[in-house]
């Protein structure tokens, strides 16, 4: 089956066709660890998620470099204010490098619980600050940057004169020149536009390297240039991130690299949407920036419950990564409701009696999934898919539909693959999955025994397996043809 991904830099829908197939190389810009991770972490990383894991079960050998930024990412995009883990390791004091492993951890624990795979390569900026040195010398020698008191600058207009700074953006040079303020003389760069890629380090900062230049650290668009193209060859597959990032930051890695190479480094670039909140930007000055932990715990003052990281992904889900997403306690109320359904409907196909003959066409779940998947990642209308799904599932439970044997066990496969494998989607439960599983097996145990004493007439102990589960919050009710249970 063909993907169609839509490209930022061609502004088109495109069909996806890897440069060395099977193989695929994925770039997705990662966090900057100076923080908890919140809304705005969790939606490109489910969305490239989904895509790693469509691109996987596609039959295509992916590899997916995340990046961690834990150094030269300033304050500021005009490449001023403090560095940002400096910062916070200044007023925490903390070495620069225990805040970047403390929200290191953070961010892998809250990918684990929204259950995005993990990267194949995690890169650290700091770790590649000689690939790095390299890509500034390329482009020094090429004459698209300067030297200035130690720092080195891109020069964004002679840049421009050859090939096209802001084509990703769909930015005009002269246009920005005319909105930056100018400059007064007095800095180091010859241009407002124009970007670090080494800064000479102040004699207080701690996170500092030798170059050539002086003793400092990359500029923060420098790192991405040289790891992806470290990891993933020149030119590669996609380069991903949020929205957020396209301008100034990925459009400089766009300069860097055509001025380090003289070639393009990125085919696909993809972009997911923002998330808002009520219809609002998220803003700390806002209040209402929420981090994930406040979503699974319910503690921030917007939210009337705690929503389970599943939840949190499948509400992501239930938009394309393209559109905005407005969070709402009521839209993620929904969301609880509809993944509960859909994770519902595969306990009742295991209690499907199969016939002689189908009423039902299988094989459409899994084309109609799979096309809307490819389609951009419509992820809204795959999930409509499953919906129609589960309606027919109650249909074949109820005996209003028919069902072979092989079919019914396609249709469990297909089913299963689809809503876990594909989508990512586990037990709606806030503790781990494998444990809600595990939990979920044993109680099926216990109410077989108790179908079983009740067989036998030992009242007793199907009473007391019944009243034992209730005290632990297990509703047991019988049926016709057994039993059905919820916590
Ligand atoms: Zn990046």
């Amino acid at each position: 089956m063909n993907i169609t991904l839509f490209n930022t830099l061609t502004r088109k829908k495109e069909e996806f066709k890897p440069i060395n197939p099977p193989y695929v190389g994925m770039y997705v810009c990662g966090p900057t660890v100076y923080g908890d991770p919140h809304l705005g972490h969790a939606r490109p990383a489910i969305t490239f998620d989904l895509l790693f894991r469509l691109l996987k079960h596609l039959d295509y050998k992916v590899r997916y470099v995340r990046n961690i930024t834990d150094v030269g990412h300033l304050e500021n995009d005009a490449d001023e204010g403090e560095d940002k883990i400096a910062k916070k390791a200044r007023l925490e004091q903390l070495e620069p490098m225990e805040v970047v492993q403390y929200y290191t951890y953070r961010y892998h624990d809250a990918m684990r619980v929204l259950n995005a795979l993990p990267p194949s390569i995690e890169p650290r900026a700091s770790g590649h600050i000689i690939e790095q040195i390299e890509l500034i010398k390329k482009i020094l020698t090429n004459g698209f940057a300067y030297e200035s008191n130690g720092s080195v600058y891109f020069d964004v207009e002679r840049y421009n004169k050859q090939y096209n700074y802001g084509k990703l953006s769909g930015r005009v040079l002269e246009d920005m020149l005319a909105a930056t303020r100018e400059l007064d003389g007095q800095e180091e760069k010859r241009n407002s536009v124009d970007f670090a890629l080494w800064k000479k380090a102040d004699s207080d900062h701690i996170m500092r390297w030798p170059s050539p230049w002086s003793d400092g650290f990359p500029g923060w668009h420098a790192e991405c240039s040289a790891m992806s193209i470290k990891y993933l060859g020149e030119p590669f597959d996609i380069h991903g991130g949020g929205m957020d990032l396209l301008f100034p930051h990925h459009e400089c890695e766009i300069a860097q690299s055509v001025a380090a190479s003289g070639k393009e480094a990125v085919k696909y670039w993809v972009h997911n949407n923002m998330v808002t909140i009520n219809g609002q930007k998220m803003g700390k000055s806002l209040g209402n920036f929420i981090n994930l932990e406040e979503l699974f715990t319910g503690s921030h003052k917007l939210l009337e419950q705690a929503y389970s990281p599943m939840t949190i992904r499948f509400f992501m889900l239930q938009a394309q990564y393209r559109s905005t997403l407005d969070f709402s306690n009521e839209a993620l109320q929904a969301a609880e409701k509809g993944l509960d359904r859909l994770l519902a409907a595969e306990k009742t196909l295991s209690k499907i009696k199969p016939t002689e003959n189908s009423s039902v066409d299988v094989s459409r779940l899994r084309d109609e999934a799979l096309e809307a998947l490819c389609d951009d990642l419509n992820s809204p209308i795959a999930i409509a898919v499953l919906f129609d799904w589960v309606r027919i599932i109650n249909s074949l439970a109820e005996g209003k539909e028919t069902i072979t044997e092989g079919d019914l066990k396609t249709l469990e496969a297909t089913y299963s693959t689809l809503v876990h494998d594909v989508l990512g989607l586990e037990n709606n439960q806030t503790e781990g999955s494998e444990h809600a599983e595990l939990t979920g097996k044993l109680i099926e145990m216990l109410l077989e025994m108790r179908v079983q004493a009740k067989t036998d007439k030992d009242y007793a102990t199907s009473d007391k397996i019944r009243d034992e589960l209730n005290k632990l919050g297990v509703k047991v009710m019988d049926r016709k043809d057994g039993f059905d249970w919820e916590v």
